[in-house]
């Protein structure tokens, strides 16, 4: 059985919840919030710590280490994805459920933020492994997640399949179907149609409204990728789609260049067959570095936090860096892409096309009902273009940057519910 071990250097997420803290900081004190509130709003509401035994395909029993952080609840019931990752940890969860208040609020759904995840390497793990892994988290999950309190959905190393075993395994145990639990399930059991694509659908919308902003089109436009994932690859997809030239895609195996443009369906295709776009004939070979440093319209981020630092911010290029995963640019890189005039999209807005689907899933499983794509696509774009003018209207003025405005709007939401609400008892 794997020991529980005892931390003695600084937890892989310690850096993650150090910049949400450091954004939060920053935005309390642009709009003067009280101390109160700020004592309240800067840690999360509630935290979940669970090891749970496993059995591996070979006979043997390893414990794995689960977490679900609430941070607040104020506009609604919690709402926010499931990890499954070799680094995450209670720190790393505890900044995602911060980024999904937020998200929540700057987007204007009625939920409060959360977020979890289970230490452990997905890409190592059988499907039945995988499968003992979430029903079993989903049991010890079951007394705190449901459609009124708390709403799982797919994040880095999960999916709808993901979805799908946690929707059954708590269907079970309450005697008759529960949907609403979860969001990102498959359409055949109350998924919503667009929600697969919905994420790098909204950063598409956000980009392309950034670049009209910033005088030019996605049509012809040059972009570099990093994530070829549930949200890169969708990104990808879709840009390609709108006639953006793709220049450079990493993975976590390596990375694939061509300056005419890559061809982003055969990549797809490449990634189900070979697990990894690495590789990939016709193409050459590309590290992170470079691609960070490409001369592109647009950097899209699609992996993990911290990847733009102080140390590699100066290399970056492109007109637009867009935030398609949760922190990947680190708060002392934003001054230096700012004074280089990258413009940066935030996280909580570029990316919020997943909660707002999300949340359109979860309306939809309440009323028994199912809307087409065409709405579905139609009402995320006015969502999240609406939340779009609003930061830009904030930046412009109050002459701060979108992150700092999009925070701002987002905590003004979240405190304002807060002081509404009052203190129990
Ligand atoms: P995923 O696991 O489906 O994909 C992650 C991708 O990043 C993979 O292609 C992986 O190979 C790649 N990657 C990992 N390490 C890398 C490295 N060092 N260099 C280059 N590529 C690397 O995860 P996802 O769901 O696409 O999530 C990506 C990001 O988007 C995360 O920050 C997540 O929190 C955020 N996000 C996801 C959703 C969603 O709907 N899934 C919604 C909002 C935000």
């Amino acid at each position: 059985m794997q020991q529980i071990t005892t931390r003695t250097s600084k937890s892989a997420g310690a850096d993650a919840l150090a910049a949400a803290l450091a954004q939060f900081d920053a935005a309390a004190d642009h709009i003067s919030l009280e101390a109160g509130l700020r004592a309240v709003l800067r840690v999360p509401q509630r935290e979940f710590t669970v090891r749970f035994p496993v059995k591996r395909d070979d006979g043997s029993v390893e414990v794995f280490q689960g977490y679900r952080v609430q941070h607040n609840v104020a506009r609604g019931p919690a709402k926010g994805g499931l990890r499954f990752h070799p680094r995450t940890d209670l720190d790393d969860v505890r900044a995602l459920a911060m980024w999904m208040t937020w998200k929540a609020a700057l987007v204007d759904v009625p939920f409060g933020g959360a977020k979890g995840g289970v230490t452990c390497d997905p890409s190592s793990m059988s499907s039945k492994e995988l499968e003992a892994l979430t029903r079993r988290f989903a049991t010890e999950l079951e007394g705190i997640i449901g459609p009124d309190s708390d709403i799982p959905a797919p994040d880095v190393g999960t999916n709808a399949q993901t979805m799908a075993w946690i929707m059954d395994t708590v269907s079970m145990h309450r005697g008759y179907s529960v949907p609403g639990v979860v969001t990102g399930k498959p359409i055949a059991i109350g998924g919503s149609v667009g929600r697969a694509d919905a994420t790098g659908q909204g950063v598409v919308y956000t980009i392309a409204d950034a670049a009209r902003r910033g005088g030019f089109e996605l049509d012809g436009a040059r972009v570099a990728i990093q994530g070829f994932g549930n949200v890169g690859e969708a990104t990808a997809r879709l840009l390609h789609a709108a006639g953006a030239r793709v220049v450079a895609i990493t993975d976590v195996h390596g990375g694939v260049a061509d300056p005419d443009g890559l061809d982003v369906p055969f990549l797809r295709r490449q990634l189900s067959e070979h697990g990894t776009i690495a590789g990939a004939p016709r193409t050459r070979p590309i590290a992170n570095d470079e691609l960070f440093g490409l001369d592109v319209d647009v950097l899209v981020l699609a992996a993990l936090e911290g990847q733009i630092t102080a140390a590699n911010a100066g290399t970056v290029r492109a007109r637009i860096l867009a935030e398609a995963a949760n922190g990947p640019v680190t708060p002392d890189a934003d001054p230096i892409l700012r004074s280089n005039g990258v413009v940066v999209l935030p996280d909580i807005l570029c990316n919020a096309g997943g909660v707002i689907v999300s949340y359109f899933e979860w309306a939809q499983n309440r009323c028994a009902l199912a809307w087409t794509l065409e709405e579905i696509n139609d009402r995320l774009s006015r969502q999240i273009l609406a939340a779009a003018d609003a930061v830009w209207a904030r930046a412009a003025a109050d002459g701060i940057d979108p992150r700092l405005a999009a925070q701002a709007i987002a905590v003004e939401r979240v405190a304002e519910a807060t002081r509404l609400r009052g203190l129990y008892p």
